[in-house]
């Protein structure tokens, strides 16, 4: 059997690591390098694409052929990317529900082949430094990983010639690269993970040796590109001003700049100032500035600051105050800027080790920031292949998982932040008489309407036509190991059963993660107002139509009094329903109530008469009267 690597597929880097008796390190190239920036050139149609630090230097000269932060585009498709994000200096399409691709030299490429070159080179480096093929890996992915994404990670795998053992959540590997393991038990860690374009803060407890994540909170497009780019921004603002140059219409020019912005960036977490220098931006024009880490952190301290929030909502999932936890670890290349550190020592209390201030339990940076992934990933790998048997992990689903119901809400399935794998059903039935066949809509989001939340799929299951409320269909979810999502619908009669494996984003119908993510929060108000209205409407929708068939079997029993009050009830109702406003879907919750009320009220005699022919009609059949 082939030794399993563990590989951390970064946004801005990728590594790939193994444990050699007993000790996790990091492979080298040949050429002595442990870090793989994840870039790609292609020179030209026929020739071997190249990756890693070679592809870097082309950037600036070739930036139309080389790709970076393919992550960012994984298993998502054309209409979940901003405009923003599609500006890289490499041609990017994708239109509606296509997934991306990336067009060179007349050829498309999927973020899926891109990312399998950056594996194949892991592939390729692990194999030389082994001296035998390998063929299985651990790949480590953000916990704001939805099933697309993971699928997608995982294809890109298989496509470098890798048996994907397993997907794991990065800041999972991070706290096993940090020796965690051998705390206390029931130690509580916050992983903070800063890297080159996702954001995660995740809270784990350790329990009889085993790691549970307790919750997790993240921005799968945030990240340290974000700084980069405020930094091209000032950088260019500063062209500008200089020289009335606009370097935003020459990729060339626009890609050395961003190169100068982050090795700048990197300097000034070691310095106070640093002279960024870009020479002959054109034939008259050089740019020279020393830009100070003050300055640094007053163009990116928005950025930083938006973790906080992330930080403390991961607290509050877990039920945790600051005071609770044990250990906090950095993990990301951003984390070695000291603004970073700051505000993590705040946020959670603890000793910044670069100042010595704060009274909690210091700030854990024993790790190579940008290592402790990979080297988690190498742990688990060895967990797999049973050298390290008494150690499992356990991890939860950052976002809840559910299926649409009546009126277009959200009927939530697995909550978020439930340990993985985990398995949960529940059973539905028609809201339409002899309706022949079922929708199942499966969605992923905190958001009480469907629309609102991310769609992962829809499948149809069929049965028996039947009076509404008869058919009743089982429908259950099933999270494997690796986070990805099965469903199972069975008609509960005959036992029919449709399975779905939850695929590829191509056939997915979707708002994009953060939107989404973000929108929960800012519209819990209207969210609760719309699931009340839904709520309402259905059940102002359900009174009317028994009241109208009522009224067409017994209506000419009651007085002509009567008749009028329940009129004026269904008028008043249907007058109510039209308050609903066009645009938020949202009418007068109040008096809609108030109308069912009356309604209700006002049709008691009817129900009566009903209810007696009922009987009648009972007693009749059974020839007692
Ligand atoms: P990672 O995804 O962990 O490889 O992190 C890469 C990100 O960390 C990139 O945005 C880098 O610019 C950033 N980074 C790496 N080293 C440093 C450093 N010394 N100071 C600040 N940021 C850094």
């Amino acid at each position: 059997m082939s030794k399993i690597i563990g590989i951390d597929l970064g946004t801005t880097n990728s590594l790939a690591a193994t444990v050699d008796s007993g000790i996790p390190l990091v492979i080298a190239d040949t050429a002595g390098r442990r870090i793989t920036p994840s870039v790609v050139y292609f020179p030209n149609e026929s020739s071997t694409p190249i990756v890693g630090e070679e592809a870097v230097r082309t950037r600036a000269l070739k930036p139309k052929e080389t790709v970076y932060s393919i992550k960012r585009f994984m298993g998502r498709r054309g209409n979940e990317i901003s405009a923003e994000e599609m500006l890289v200096t490499y041609p990017i399409t994708g239109k509606g529900h296509e997934g991306v691709t990336v067009e060179i030299h007349g050829q498309f490429h999927t973020p899926e082949e891109i990312s399998s070159l950056i594996l194949a080179k892991l592939k390729a480096d692990a194999e030389q430094f082994f001296g035998e093929p390998v063929t299985r890996a651990v790949i480590t992915v953000p916990a704001y990983f939805n099933d697309a994404q993971r699928n997608a990670t995982r294809k890109a795998g298989e496509l470098a010639g890798l048996t994907v053992e397993r997907i794991i959540n990065e800041p999972t590997a991070a706290a096993l690269a940090y020796g965690l393991n051998k705390l206390k038990d029931r130690s509580r860690i916050a992983v903070y993970d800063f890297g080159g374009g996702t954001f995660d803060l995740s809270i784990l407890e350790l329990n009889k040796g085993v790691f549970q994540v307790l919750s997790t909170h993240g921005d799968t497009r945030l990240g340290g590109d974000d700084l980069d780019k405020r930094v091209v921004d000032f950088i260019l603002s500063k062209i500008t001003e200089e020289s009335k140059l606009d370097l935003t219409k020459t990729p060339e020019q626009l890609a050395r700049v961003r190169e100068a912005a982050e090795l700048a960036k990197k300097q000034l977490s070691k310095y106070t100032q640093t002279r960024i220098s870009i020479p002959f931006l054109t034939s008259e024009y050089s740019f020279d500035y020393t830009l100070t880490r003050d300055k640094l952190e007053e163009l990116t301290r928005d950025i930083i600051l938006r973790t906080r929030a992330h930080c403390l909502q991961s607290l509050s999932d877990a039920h945790l105050q600051p005071e609770d936890l044990d250990q906090v670890i950095l993990v990301g290349g951003q984390t070695r800027m000291p603004l970073i550190r700051q505000m993590v020592a705040k946020i959670f209390h603890c000793k910044n080790p670069d100042s010595s201030e704060g009274n909690g339990p210091e700030l854990n940076t024993s790790q190579h920031p940008d290592e402790a992934i990979a080297l988690g990933a190498a742990i688990q790998a060895e967990v797999l292949s049973g050298s390290l048997s008494n150690l499992l992990l356990l991890d939860v689903t950052p976002l809840s998982l559910g299926i649409e119901t009546f009126g277009g809400l959200m009927n939530v399935i697995i909550p978020r932040n439930t340990t993985i794998p985990t398995k949960a059903g529940e059973l539905f039935t028609t809201a339409v008489d002899y309706q022949p066949d079922m929708l199942i809509h499966v969605l992923q989001g905190e958001r009480e309407r469907a629309a609102d939340n991310w769609s992962l799929g829809r499948f149809t299951i069929s049965f028996e036509p039947a009076p509404k409320g008869v058919p009743r269909v089982g429908v259950q979810f099933e999270i494997d190991a690796d986070g990805i999502l099965h469903v199972l619908a069975r008609d509960v009669k005959t036992g029919k059963e449709v399975n779905v494996p939850i695929k590829s984003t191509i056939d997915v119908k979707d708002e994009d993660v953060k939107k989404m993510v973000q929108e929960s929060i800012d519209h819990a108000r209207d969210d609760v107002k719309a699931r009340q209205w839904i709520e309402t409407k259905i059940r102002a929708r359900d009174t009317l139509l028994a009241t109208r068939s009522g009224m067409s079997a017994c209506g000419n029993q009651l007085s002509p009094e009567q008749r009028e009050k329940i009129e004026a009830a269904i008028k008043h109702i249907e007058s109510v329903l039209e308050t609903e406003d066009p645009l938020t879907k949202i009418g007068d919750i109040l008096k809609l109530k108030a109308a069912n009320t009356a309604l209700d009220n006002c049709t008691r005699p009817l129900a009566d008469l009903v209810m007696d022919k009922a009987m009648e009609e009972l007693l009749k059949k059974r020839g007692l009267i």
